[in-house]
C-alpha cells in the first residue's frame, strides 16, 4: 500500500463516510499548487470551494495570523477585544452595510439571517407570530444544519434528518413569476444564491437580481443573498450582485472571508436590521474571536491591494474563453462569471465524477458540482501560466478518445 492508500482506509475505518472524496491526499499547498504525500504536484482548481481564493498560505494572511497568535486568541463574547471593533467598520464599509455581525461558518450565517429577518417580520412587518414565510430556491446550497437542509431541495440532504424546520416555500431559481406567486402576507424573505455553486454553477437570466430586488421592494420582502461561494471577488466584481447594479437587505458572507485559513463567516444589513438583535438572543463562542478577526481584515486587504475582483474577471474571460474553445465530444455547455466555471458534460455520459479523476491523474485537483458538471474554480491569484498549465491537461482530458473508466 503506498502512504496515500493507507491514510484513505484509515480514514475510512475510523471516519464517517458522509463524504466521497477524491482519492488524494494532501500533504502541503503553496499559492495554486498543493503536493500530496507521495510528492505528487497538483494545481488546485477548487479552492476549497472558493474558501481558498486568495491561494494557499497567502504570505500577508500568514503573518497576520502569526502576529495574532502572539497575542491573544479568544476571550468570547463575554467580553470586548481590540479586533472586534475595526473588524466590523472594515467590513461594513467594504460591503456598503452600516453593520454586520460575525460568525463562524457558513451555515451558521445563513441561520442568523433567517432568524434576523424572521425577527423583522414579527417587529417590523406585523407578520403574526411563528407564521413567518421565507422563499427559496430550487437547486440551493446553503449549508448542512437542520434548520439549512429543511429548505433544500435536495432529498438526500434530508430525508432521513426529519422533522424537518417548517416556513419556508420553493421556487425555480431564476424565474421572477414564480417568485411574485409564491408571495403571501406573510413572506418575510426570499433568500437566494445569485450563482447557485453546488446546484450546478447554475448562472441566472440576465436581469433576475434587479427584477427580484424590484419584487422585493413591491411586497416588503427582505432580499437576503447568500454570497459565500459568490461574494469577496469570485465572479468577477466584489459582490456577484454588482453584475445586476442592486443591493441585498441581508448580505450573507463566508468562504474566503478567513483567507482560507480559518472559518470566519458574517451577514451585513443596514443599521435598522442588525439593531433588532437584543442581548442575550444570538451567539456563538468562537464568533468574532481575535484571531479570526485579524485573519478577515487581512484577508479583505489583500482583495483591495491585489485587485483580486478584477484580476478574476480578466483571467475568468480568458479561462473561459479557452474551455469555451475546446471543441470536446463531450461537453454540453461551459458557463460562468470570473473564475467561477462549470463544463456541463452531456447527461448520457453518466456524470463528471470520472472525468475528474483522470483530471486528478493528470495533476488538476477540482471537483464534479451537482453531478454532470465539472467545476473551475482556481484560487484568484492565479496566473495566466499557471491556467495555460491547467488548461493542456484539461483540454487533454476531454479530447481524449475513449471515454474515462467509472469509479
Ligand atoms: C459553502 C456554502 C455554504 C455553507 O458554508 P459552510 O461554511 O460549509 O457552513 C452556504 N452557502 C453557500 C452558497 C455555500 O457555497
Amino acid at each position: 500500500m503506498t502512504i496515500s492508500e493507507q491514510i484513505i482506509a484509515q480514514t475510512e475505518q475510523y471516519g464517517a463516510q458522509h463524504y466521497k472524496p477524491l482519492p488524494v491526499v494532501i500533504a502541503e499547498a503553496e499559492g495554486v499548487w498543493v503536493t500530496d504525500v507521495e510528492g505528487q504536484r497538483y494545481i488546485d482548481m477548487l479552492s476549497g470551494y472558493s474558501a481558498v481564493s486568495h491561494g494557499h498560505r497567502h504570505p500577508r494572511l500568514l503573518e497576520a495570523a502569526k502576529r495574532q497568535m502572539d497575542r491573544v486568541t479568544l476571550t468570547a463574547r463575554a467580553f470586548h477585544n481590540d479586533q472586534v471593533g475595526p473588524l466590523l467598520q472594515q467590513l461594513s464599509e467594504f460591503c456598503g452595510m452600516d453593520k454586520a455581525l460575525l460568525m463562524n461558518t457558513g451555515a451558521e450565517a445563513v441561520e442568523t439571517a433567517v432568524k434576523l429577518a424572521r425577527k423583522w417580520g414579527y417587529r417590523v412587518k406585523g407578520v403574526p407570530h411563528d407564521q413567518a414565510e421565507i422563499i427559496v430556491c430550487d437547486g440551493n446550497f446553503h449549508g448542512r444544519t437542520t434548520t439549512v437542509i429543511s429548505f433544500s431541495s435536495e432529498e438526500l440532504y434530508k430525508h432521513d434528518f426529519g422533522p424537518l424546520t417548517p416556513g419556508f416555500r420553493f421556487v425555480p431559481f431564476g424565474d421572477v413569476a414564480a417568485l411574485e406567486a409564491a408571495i403571501t402576507p406573510n413572506t418575510v424573505g426570499f433568500l437566494v444564491e445569485p450563482i447557485q455553486g453546488e446546484g450546478g454553477i447554475n448562472v441566472p437570466p440576465d436581469g433576475y437580481l434587479a427584477a427580484v430586488r424590484d419584487i422585493c421592494n413591491r411586497h416588503k420582502v427582505l432580499l437576503l443573498l447568500d454570497e459565500i461561494q459568490v461574494g469577496l471577488g469570485r465572479t468577477g466584481k466584489r459582490f456577484c450582485y454588482q453584475h445586476d447594479g442592486i443591493e441585498p437587505d441581508i448580505l450573507i458572507l463566508g468562504k474566503a472571508l478567513g483567507g482560507g485559513i480559518f472559518p470566519v463567516s458574517a451577514i451585513a444589513t443596514k443599521a435598522d436590521l442588525l439593531g433588532l438583535f437584543v442581548p442575550g438572543e444570538h451567539g456563538s463562542t468562537f464568533g468574532a474571536n481575535p484571531l479570526a478577526c485579524a485573519i478577515a481584515s487581512e484577508a479583505l486587504h489583500v482583495i483591495e491591494d491585489e485587485q483580486l475582483a478584477e484580476r478574476s474577471a480578466e483571467m475568468g474571460a480568458y479561462l473561459l474563453h479557452r474551455l469555451q474553445s475546446i471543441e470536446s465530444p463531450f461537453v454540453k455547455e461551459v458557463r460562468g462569471k470570473g473564475l467561477l466555471i462549470g463544463v456541463e458534460l452531456k447527461p448520457e455520459l453518466g456524470g463528471a465524477r470520472p472525468f475528474c479523476l483522470r483530471l486528478l491523474a493528470n495533476g488538476v485537483l477540482c471537483k464534479e458540482s451537482h453531478e454532470h458538471v465539472i467545476r473551475f474554480a482556481p484560487p484568484l491569484v492565479v496566473n495566466r501560466e499557471e491556467l495555460d498549465w491547467a488548461l493542456e491537461r484539461i483540454e487533454a482530458v476531454l479530447m481524449a478518445e475513449d471515454m474515462p473508466e467509472k469509479m
